[in-house]
């Protein structure tokens, strides 16, 4: 923390010192590039850090420009208000930009977003009001009390305090739970839409964020060079912002900046030959995606000698607090569910009661339909036909994240753990219970967001200490062994408080130890109040732990009931001809005899 204070003010003291060694014509390039640097900020947050795709970043930085230029010179707004309205004008248009992503998928936002960044250039450069092709100049210099603006010199100080509020602001988002929610959903939307996060919102979050960062650039753009055309929010300067990003390395902020830095600087070289910097910025960004995916970023990393940790060891979990409850009303009700795939009936006419405080059993062949129920019990998919009704509200075809807010959580058999978050940010996702639209307090009440985020870190610690998972919170999921990752997967879906928490195939890949703690686990978050569905393979652990189990054949329910009896159903024993779960049935019912 200290060296880290020390490196601050050394680069603080320089960055203010930097315009004493400086001619006129290179304070001029830092100037601009400390607006390149904004721009790759906005972006960086917006693909980066929530992984989606914009190329109207540079249609951002022109508005906020524009907004300026055109208010000053034609409307006689003074600087900073022609500003002030300048950034709510992007914000607006990052807003606007933003909707198709409420609905589109992210890789289609990219033709959606240069399309409007297209638009942008087309309307500036035909736009009488904009002044066409020649653009807008005589710009007034912002006024400031005592300090000539109209000083490249100075104008650096106002540039240098601005960004340094923005870079502070943008790292704070990233560390805090609105960047965990992005980074968690650019890693995997829907295991994030499944532990509640707001998919949708939060897209347009990010595109209003990206917005407002190229707003700044542009007001700052106008005050600095006030003079505005069209050629500066070409879609070539999109390229380059994007060069900057991938260059820098698209996931760490001060990789952004560093990426504006090193190709601002690279265009000073190449000025004089105009006919071959597009090349070498493409060469570049193409070395760079090759062999360098992380960018500049990624390289300290890479040359850090990695050091053995502390012995890391899963440790025994703590049982949850007992809360005996009476309620045995209905929680889940499924009503001639159907689901069908083109040609194939994965779900058919199912029909299922799970009353709270049940451990349910869910089994049948591969390919029966099981993930499928759960997929569509939780939103992913929506019903062919029936309903689902959850605590007594009907629910069918909700958003997956909006009944993760009501109560369901859920494990996926192929687990969909979050991969660049750490296990600790995994579960501290699924934890945050604050909604999208709560962000107001980023600008107004960062202290607030800054306790919120310690409180949640205290929580998140501790749960992590009861799953036997402290060593690994800091780990990244991939790194860890299958049967570890399983477990993070249940804490960060026990994280999210649920009332039923839905199991697929908990136990596979696990060994014997592994699977009697699971067992231990289950029966403890059942005994918090917990409702649980299982769907299993390993007919040991289901016939121990439910009290009643639904077995599916191709989409059908074939049989429902307490193990035993289900057992010994004609139509189970048909489904199950020369499976295992014959014997391994015969196998329990001896052991319970015997016992
Ligand atoms: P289980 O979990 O019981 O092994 P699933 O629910 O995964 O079975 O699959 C049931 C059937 O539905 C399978 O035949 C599978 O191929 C099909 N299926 C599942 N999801 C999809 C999908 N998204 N598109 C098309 N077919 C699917
Ligand atoms: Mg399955």
């Amino acid at each position: 923390m200290k060296r880290r204070l020390a490196v601050l003010a050394v680069v603080a003291a320089a960055l203010w010192m930097l315009p004493y060694a400086l001619d006129s014509y290179a304070i001029h390039v830092v100037d601009v590039t400390l607006i390149f640097a904004l721009l790759a900020i906005g972006l960086g947050l917006a693909m980066g850090i929530a992984g989606q795709v914009n190329l109207a970043q540079v249609a951002f930085f022109g508005v906020g420009a524009y907004t300026v230029a055109i208010l000053t010179t034609h409307n006689g707004f003074g600087f900073w208000t022609a500003a002030l309205l300048a950034l709510v004008a992007t914000a607006v248009t990052g807003l606007f930009v933003g909707t198709p992503a409420l609905r589109v998928q992210s890789h289609y936002l990219g033709i959606v977003t240069l399309g409007l960044a297209l638009a942008f250039t087309n309307w500036v450069t035909n736009a009488a009001v904009a002044g066409g092709a020649e653009g807008i100049n005589a710009i007034p210099v912002p006024q400031f009390p005592g300090v000539d603006l109209s000083s490249e010199y100075l104008f650096y100080y106002l540039e240098l305090i601005v960004f340094a509020i923005a870079l502070a602001f943008g790292l704070f988002v990233v560390r805090t739970p609105l960047g965990r929610r992005m980074r968690a959903m650019r890693d995997d939307p829907l295991a994030a839409g499944a532990v509640g996060v707001e998919v949708p919102m939060l897209r347009m979050t990010a595109f209003a964020l990206a917005s407002v960062y190229g707003g700044t650039a542009g007001v700052l753009y106008a005050g600095l060079v006030r003079y505005v055309a069209p050629e500066s929010f070409s879609i070539a300067n999109m390229f380059l912002l994007l060069a900057m990003v991938i260059i820098g390395g698209r996931q760490s902020l001060l990789g952004c900046v560093a990426g504006a830095v090193t190709l601002s600087l690279l265009r000073e070289l190449l000025s004089d030959y105009p006919t071959y910097a597009q090349v070498v910025y493409g060469s570049i960004v193409v070395l760079v995606v090759v062999f360098a995916p992380t960018g500049l970023a990624g390289l300290p990393s890479r040359f850090r000698r990695r050091r053995a940790g502390p012995r890391q060891e899963l440790r025994p979990f703590t049982p949850f607090d007992l809360v005996s409850t009476e309620d045995s009303r209905p929680l889940l009700e499924l009503s001639d569910i159907s689901k069908q795939f083109r040609g194939l009936r994965a779900l058919d006419e199912v029909s299922l009661t799970v009353r709270a405080g049940e451990i349910r059993g869910i089994v049948g062949p591969n390919g029966s339909g099981k993930t499928t129920l759960f997929n569509v019990i939780t939103g992913l998919y929506k019903p062919t036909a029936g309903s689902v009704s959850f605590a007594g509200a009907q629910v069918t075809g909700a958003a997956p994240y909006r009944l993760a807010r009501a109560g369901m959580a859920r494990t996926f058999q192929n687990l969909r753990l979050f991969g660049a978050l750490t296990v600790r940010e995994n579960v501290l996702v699924a934890l945050d219970r604050t909604r999208t639209r709560s962000i107001w307090r980023y600008p107004l009440w960062p202290l607030g967001v800054w306790r919120q985020d310690r409180a949640l870190r205290a929580a998140g610690d501790e749960l992590l200490g009861r799953f036997g998972l402290a060593d690994f919170a800091d780990a990244r999921p991939g790194a860890l062994p299958y049967g570890i990752q399983r477990r993070v997967e249940i804490a960060r879906a026990m994280a999210q408080q649920p009332r039923l928490l839905l199991l697929d195939e908990p136990a596979a890949g696990l060994n014997g130890e592994e699977v009697r703690q699971l067992s231990e686990i289950v029966r403890s978050i059942r005994d918090s109040g917990v409702t649980v569905v299982l769907i299993e393979h390993n007919m040991g652990l289901v016939m121990s732990l439910c009290e009643r189990v639904t077995v599916l054949a191709s989409g059908r329910i074939i049989a429902d009931g307490t193990p035993a009896e289900v057992a010994i159903a004609p139509a189970v024993v048909e489904a199950y001809l020369g499976d295992s779960m014959a014997d391994t049935v015969e196998q329990v019912v001896i052991e319970e005899v015997g016992r």
